[in-house]
């Protein structure tokens, strides 16, 4: 398979090429050529595969072409080795739960499948020069990152991340891994963080020091597989009979969640429509009502994962719809909730149903509970994307409850923090890569 670039002005590359640049020369975002449809018949009986099973059909139709089935089969079966499921919120509300991965977060998935699948190439090509990851993160990715390329030998990974704006969960799980894990902390915000990581991609002589990739949600080995996540909720709502009118909600930063979901419905995934939920970084909603995009920088919220002011994935979503913005609202509309609204949400789910959202699955349950039509029978799946737990001290302080933390995580942050203070100065941040 060839992988353009969304700017349109890059050579074609191939899968392996399109993993290790993460970004294109043209700084556009690598989408596959081809979306392959998958056959009826594999819709008609995904409720009786599992999760592994249905994610390697859906990883063959991307993947078959440039990896053997044998290989690909155990990157697919290493990285989901645990369970995505749904659960009912209300009559016709349900949670799909992104959270049970080895860091408790639904990016655990693109991380791991992208250390493997990097693994794959560097091993055929038997590379001796180590090849470095750059990754900014406002919280989730770093730690999902970090664990998924833990201990992975013939790459290095550097996290950076804002200083004093990730939860101190979060920042536990990528500042005391060590081994092949550096964490930045840069005096700054998200923003800052990413376009350091897009600066030292496009500086020429830091890559001839170092062979430099990215492991943001851009990379296609990470958001491509993020797809698995709603074949299998297809799967499991049409087990209990509840598949024909699914609204998927997809609470959304940099959207390479719900980007993915899109690629799944273009191979056919029967989806009727999707729900994009934001907080209040609120760029993608205004271009849903004006037909503008207009990057913003972005504001701190309670769900501060999702605090993106230019999401990187617009550019896929509007590739992929060739620019048509009705093409995209005919089927995509979407939510923002101030902070305020929130904490409600989060009050009145907990009180009502007894399900304990996190502030940003809240923003996804809040907009199926607002935006569901059920005059035309259609059930809601919103995307749990964080374990209540990694948002401790938020999720107590709003329900006055006590979170309980899970072994999982509890075990991180008996590690010691160790990281790299740096500015947001891209000449500071070069020199100390130029000296590794
Ligand atoms: C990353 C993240 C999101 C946003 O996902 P995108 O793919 O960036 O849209 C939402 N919630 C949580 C908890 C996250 O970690």
């Amino acid at each position: 398979m060839q992988y353009y670039s969304t700017n349109r002005k890059a050579t074609l590359a191939n899968l392996e090429k399109a993993v290790v640049k993460g970004l294109a020369e043209d700084r556009g975002l690598y989408m596959p050529e081809q979306i392959k449809q998958l056959p009826k018949e594999f819709f008609d009986n995904i409720q009786d595969l599992s999760f592994q099973e249905l994610s390697y059909k859906v990883a063959d139709a991307f993947f078959g072409e440039d990896v053997d089935a044998e290989s690909l089969k155990g990157i697919v079966y290493d990285t989901l080795s645990f369970d995505c499921p749904v659960k009912k919120v209300t009559d016709n509300i349900y949670s799909l739960e992104l959270f049970h991965g080895p860091t408790l977060a639904f990016k655990d998935v693109g991380a791991r499948f992208m250390a493997r699948l990097l693994q794959y190439f560097i091993k055929k090509e038997d590379e001796t020069k180590e090849v470095n990851v750059l990754v900014a993160t406002s919280g989730d990715t770093g730690s999902a990152v970090a664990n998924g390329f833990l201990g992975v030998e013939g790459i290095h990974v550097y996290v950076l991340y804002p200083k004093g704006k990730v939860s101190p969960i979060q920042e536990c799980q990528f500042t005391t891994l060590g081994k092949n894990i550096t964490a930045i902390e840069v005096d700054g915000v998200f923003d800052d963080c990413q376009a350091l990581v897009k600066n030292a991609f496009m500086d020429e002589e830091l890559n001839r020091h170092m062979k430099l990739t990215s492991a943001n949600s851009i990379n296609v080995a990470r958001f491509l597989p993020q797809s698995f996540y709603y074949f299998n909720a297809y799967a499991r709502m049409k087990a209990i009979g509840l598949a024909d009118n699914l609204v998927m909600c997809v609470p959304s930063g940099n959207f390479g969640n719900i980007c993915s979901a899109l690629f799944g419905r273009k191979m056919g995934l029967p989806v009727k429509r999707f729900i994009a939920a934001n907080n209040a970084n609120d760029i993608f909603y205004n271009y849903l009502q004006t037909g503008k995009y207009e990057p913003k920088a972005s504001i701190q919220t309670l769900a501060n994962a999702m605090d993106v002011g230019d999401p990187s994935n617009f550019a896929r979503i509007y590739d992929l719809h060739h620019g048509d913005h009705k093409a995209i609202t005919e089927y995509i509309s979407g939510a923002t909730y101030k902070d305020g609204q929130i904490r409600e949400t989060m009050r009145q789910c907990y009180k009502e149903t007894g399900y304990i959202l996190d502030p940003h699955g809240a923003c996804g349950y809040q907009a199926l509970k607002e935006l569901l039509r059920e005059s035309e029978g259609e059930v809601g799946v919103f995307c749990e994307t964080a374990h209540p737990a990694k948002f401790k001290e938020k999720v107590d302080e709003i329900l006055g409850i006590d979170v309980e933390i899970p072994e999982r995580l509890a075990d991180f942050m008996k590690g010691t923090k160790q990281s790299v203070p740096l500015s947001k100065d891209f000449a500071e941040f070069k020199n100390y890569l130029m000296n590794q």
